[in-house]
């Protein structure tokens, strides 16, 4: 039996952030900010507008692998993009070099519902390239107070997802006011036409949207703060229903308003050596807004946003910033800070236990092994330290022991060409 003294029950919220060094060293058992020995997390989000197949695979397999490319190798970074099931848009907005229009960007369904790229999203979403929905589709009419979008194409889209396997837990959304598919968090008056919350309204499917599993939503906020603790806050739906909002940095708030700097012409500008150090020093956590194939360049990405991307993943390199697809990224935070676990020691044997996530917005769960990848503790002793989940010891092969941590392994990093067939 362990001794009631021994023994003390943690949760996330009073463990994490305490500062490091001197007097205020972390304590065995607290929970580190982020896994491993990093000391920072960035996940960069792209949203699918603009990118047509062959841009999505160029973007990716420059981010994703180690690959030669024609400038150079491959920066094994784990960033995932997001998809659209049906493109509606009569905007005309020139999507590549080769002028491809409107409907040469990437979605799932013609507008008649025939499949389009829907053999390239399913592979793409199934190896991970792919981890958002950014919303049902584009519905962005030259006539902004019409909408394509109903009830029913909501519907089809949820049924050729489950059928195909997809099942994000990631929904972002923006566009003209066509997009009556959108979701609202806050801003209602500020953003009447999104109806997809609004159980009066006939575009409503909020409901269908979060029982098909998804949990964290952007909701359209311009966001100009490059990093927090968390980019997670609690919403409630129109519809009574709970869930995860989350903020991305979309650019800088000046007096005229904000100035959005998600395309890749200004991905040198968002993630700066200065803003890489900040988020460092700060040790916080950031979603990076991004449209990575929206240009209209033979070649994805400018000399600029190339350097920039070659520095960050320097940092990760120095492990000082851990690059996790937006899902992880949101998934590891919801999981640090509502982590219940008990941290005893004994004549110098220490036990770890993980109860449970105790999460007050999509309700307390038992944690799977898979849910706390990247989970860390500081030990006094390491390498000798039990982990366990509700009692059960962790396989050694999950977790990763440091000089003075213990906890769970990050997911291995996949280098994969998946444009390659087969
Ligand atoms: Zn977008």
């Amino acid at each position: 039996m362990l001794k009631k003294a021994a023994l003390f029950v943690l949760t996330a919220a009073v463990a994490a952030f305490a500062p490091l060094g001197g007097a205020d060293a972390p304590r065995p058992g607290q929970l580190r900010d982020y896994p491993g020995d990093y000391g920072a997390m960035i996940a960069i989000c792209s949203d699918i507008d603009g990118s047509t197949p062959a841009e999505f695979e160029k973007a990716h397999r420059f981010l994703n692998t180690l690959e030669p490319t024609e400038n150079g190798p491959g920066l094994g970074l784990d960033v995932a993009d997001s998809f659209w099931m049906f493109n509606f848009s009569d905007i005309g907005a020139v999507s590549d070099h080769l002028s491809g229009g409107d409907n040469e960007v990437m979605s799932y369904f013609w507008q008649d519902g025939v499949v389009k790229h829907a053999a390239a999203i399913t592979k793409y979403y199934h190896c991970g390239w792919i981890d958002t929905i950014h919303s049902y589709g584009d519905f962005s009419m030259a006539d902004p107070t019409r909408t394509p979008f109903t009830a029913e194409l909501a519907r089809r889209s949820l049924d050729a997802m489950r059928e195909a396997g997809i099942s994000p837990s990631v929904w972002t959304n923006h566009g003209n006011k066509s997009n009556a598919q959108n979701i609202r968090g806050s801003r209602r008056s500020a953003l009447a036409y999104q109806k997809g919350g609004d159980p009066s309204s006939e575009y409503y499917h909020a409901d269908a949207a979060l029982a098909a599993g998804i949990r964290f939503i952007w909701f359209s906020d311009p966001g100009g703060r490059f990093g927090s603790k968390t980019p997670l806050y609690a919403v409630t739906l129109e519809d009574g229903a709970r869930v995860w909002g989350f903020r991305r940095y979309t650019g800088s708030s000046t007096p005229l308003g904000h100035k959005y700097s998600w395309s890749v012409y200004n991905l040198h500008k968002q993630l700066s050596r200065a803003r890489l150090d900040g988020l460092v020093s700060a040790r916080r956590a950031v979603v990076v807004a991004q449209h990575l194939g929206g240009g209209a360049d033979p070649w994805p990405f400018p000399a600029e946003a190339m350097d920039a991307l070659r520095l960050l993943a320097d940092y990760q390199r120095r492990g000082l910033i851990l690059v996790a697809r937006t899902s992880r990224l949101l998934e590891y935070i919801r999981v640090r800070d509502y982590l219940e676990y008990t941290y005893s020691s004994e004549s110098g044997s220490e036990i770890i236990d993980v109860i449970s996530v105790n999460d007050p917005v999509i309700g307390a769960s038992a944690p799977q092994a898979e849910q706390l990848r990247g989970i860390t503790f500081y030990a006094q002793s390491p390498a000798r330290a039990a982990v366990r989940i509700n009692g059960a010891d962790v396989p050694e092969r999950l977790l990763q022991r440091g000089a003075d941590t213990v906890g769970f392994k990050w997911h291995d990093p996949d280098y994969t060409d998946y444009t390659k067939p087969g």
